[in-house]
C-alpha cells in the first residue's frame, strides 16, 4: 500500500507551446495586437498599495462594465479566471448527474480532461464529415449535460443559432453549455436564448479577440438562478478568483470598444487573406469564422498521405520559428491550426509554406 494508491491520477490537457524569442507565434488564437489603450491606462494608473488588500470577491467592477454592455443584468453575469476556469466551474456546477454529459468528438481537448477530473461520465458524438454537427444526434440520447463550442475549435466551424436551438429545446432537463470563446470573429451568439430557456450558459473569453490571453479573463452569461448556483460553487472552491488587476483591465477592455471593433476587423480581413493563399496552395478547409483556419493539403510529393505532409509541415515551419499547431489524434491529424497573425507575419508564413510544399 502506497499513498499513490489514493491520488487522483488525471491525463492534464495538454497547452500549445509558448515558445521564448522572436518567432512567429501561430499557435494557440492568442491577438497578435496588443491591449487596448484603455487598459494601458488602467493597468499603468495601478494603486500598487492596495495589492496589500484581497481582490473584491463578487468582481463587480468587472461584472457590472460587462452587464451593461451585453444589456444584462449584474446577477447574470459570472466570471473567472480565462474561460478555462469558468468552463471548469460550470463542468463541477452543473454536470453533476448520473447519464454522461455529450460533446462533438471533434472540439476544444479541455471537455473530456474535466469530464475525467471531476469524474463526469461522457460520451463524444461524431461530427459529420464535414465537421458539422447533425442536431437529431442530440434528440434522443439520454444524457447529463451538453457542451458546444460555437464557432467550434479546432475545426472553425460555425454552426446556426437554428442548430444550437435544437439542442436546447430538444434537452430541457439538462444544461446547455455553449463555449463562444471565437464568437466575435463572425460566429452567431446565443445570447438571444438566454430569454426563452433557462438551461443555457453561454461562455465567453477575452484571451483572443480582446487581446488578454494573459491576463486571464473569462465570463458566463446565464439565468439568475444558475448564474447563483455557479457563485456558490465558486465561493466552495476559492472566493478570490480573479486579482486586482485582472478586474481592472478587464473593465476597461469593455470600455474601449472602438479599439476592439478596430482589431477584430483587422484580423477579419487578414483571415480572409489568408484563406485565398491557402487556397491558391492547394489547402483545403471549412470556411473559419474564428481567428484561426483549420487547413489540409493532399500533398504533391508521390507517397507522401495527408497526415505525413501535415506533419512535415509543422515540423519544418517549427524549425524556422513558425509555430501552429498539430493534433496527433484520430480524424484530425491530417490537418494544421494556423492562428491569424499580422499582415506581415501571414505574408511570411504563407511565404515559408510554399517553400516548404513545393521542396
Ligand atoms: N474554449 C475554447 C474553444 C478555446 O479554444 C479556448 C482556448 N484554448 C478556451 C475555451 C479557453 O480560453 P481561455 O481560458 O484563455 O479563456
Amino acid at each position: 500500500m502506497s499513498y499513490e494508491e489514493n491520488v487522483r491520477k488525471v491525463t492534464p490537457y495538454t497547452p500549445g507551446e509558448q515558445p521564448t524569442g522572436k518567432v512567429i507565434k501561430l499557435n494557440t488564437n492568442e491577438s497578435p495586437y496588443p491591449p487596448a489603450p484603455e487598459v494601458y491606462k488602467a493597468l499603468e494608473g495601478l494603486n500598487i498599495e492596495e495589492l496589500r488588500k484581497y481582490p473584491d470577491p463578487v468582481c463587480m467592477e468587472l461584472v457590472s462594465a460587462l452587464a451593461s454592455y451585453y444589456g444584462l443584468d449584474e446577477d447574470e453575469v459570472f466570471v473567472g479566471v480565462g474561460s478555462d476556469d469558468v468552463l471548469s466551474m460550470c463542468f463541477l456546477t452543473f454536470f453533476n448527474g448520473k447519464d454522461p454529459i455529450l460533446f462533438p468528438d471533434i472540439t476544444y481537448s479541455f471537455y473530456d480532461v474535466w469530464a475525467e477530473v471531476y469524474d463526469i461520465p461522457y460520451k463524444t458524438i461524431p461530427l459529420k464529415e464535414d465537421f458539422s454537427i447533425d442536431p437529431s444526434d442530440y434528440r434522443n440520447e439520454k444524457n447529463g449535460g451538453i457542451v458546444i463550442a460555437n464557432p467550434n475549435a479546432p475545426t472553425g466551424v460555425i454552426e446556426d443559432l437554428t442548430v444550437i436551438e435544437d439542442i436546447i429545446s430538444h434537452n430541457p432537463d439538462v444544461c446547455v453549455i455553449i463555449d463562444e470563446a471565437y464568437v466575435d470573429f463572425g460566429g452567431v451568439t446565443a445570447l438571444p436564448l438566454l430569454k426563452k430557456y433557462e438551461n443555457v450558459i453561454v461562455v465567453r473569453t477575452m484571451s483572443k479577440s480582446r487581446s488578454l490571453a494573459g491576463m486571464r479573463i473569462g465570463y458566463a452569461f446565464g439565468n439568475k438562478k444558475a448564474i447563483k448556483y455557479l457563485n456558490d460553487v465558486k465561493f466552495s472552491v476559492n472566493s478570490y478568483t480573479m486579482n486586482m488587476p485582472s478586474l481592472k483591465a478587464g473593465a476597461a477592455a469593455i470600455r474601449d470598444d472602438a479599439y476592439f471593433r478596430e482589431t477584430v476587423s483587422k484580423i477579419i480581413a487578414t483571415r480572409e487573406w489568408t484563406k485565398e493563399q491557402l487556397k491558391d496552395l492547394g489547402f483545403t478547409f471549412r470556411d473559419s469564422a474564428t481567428n484561426f483556419i483549420f487547413a489540409s493539403h493532399e500533398g504533391v510529393l508521390l507517397g507522401e498521405s495527408r497526415e505525413e505532409l501535415a506533419r512535415r509541415i509543422f515540423e519544418t515551419l517549427k524549425s524556422r520559428n513558425i509555430f501552429v499547431r498539430y493534433f496527433e489524434k484520430p480524424r484530425i491529424d491530417g490537418y494544421l491550426r494556423i492562428s491569424i497573425g499580422t499582415d506581415e507575419e501571414m505574408r511570411i508564413f504563407i511565404e515559408t509554406l510554399k517553400e516548404i510544399i513545393m521542396r
